[in-house]
């Protein structure tokens, strides 16, 4: 459980900044929210404790591939656009 959250923070920071992708549904029109599925491969220094206690250190994001965008209103992803933020 605690190094599923990790990962989760990992996801956060690398998207707390600029974020360049924003999607939107031209079946609703929805811009704000969406069901996103991720594959994230994450490096990171496991440090143990003698007694086995882990702390993971350093994480860094490999590779990220989206699997899927879904409109959080239509229920489906198949009216979903990549919007073109330099557009
Ligand atoms: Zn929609």
């Amino acid at each position: 459980m605690a190094r599923r959250a990790s990962v989760g923070v990992v996801a956060r920071t690398r998207y707390g900044g600029s974020v360049t992708t924003r999607y939107r549904c031209n079946a609703c029109g929805n811009l704000t929210r969406f069901d996103v599925v991720e594959t994230t491969t994450v490096r990171a220094f496991y440090h143990y404790t003698v007694g086995g206690e882990l702390t993971i250190e350093d994480p860094e994001v490999v590779s990220s591939a989206v699997e899927s965008v879904t409109c959080r209103w239509c229920g489906h992803g198949r009216s979903v656009d990549v919007i073109d933020e330099t557009a």
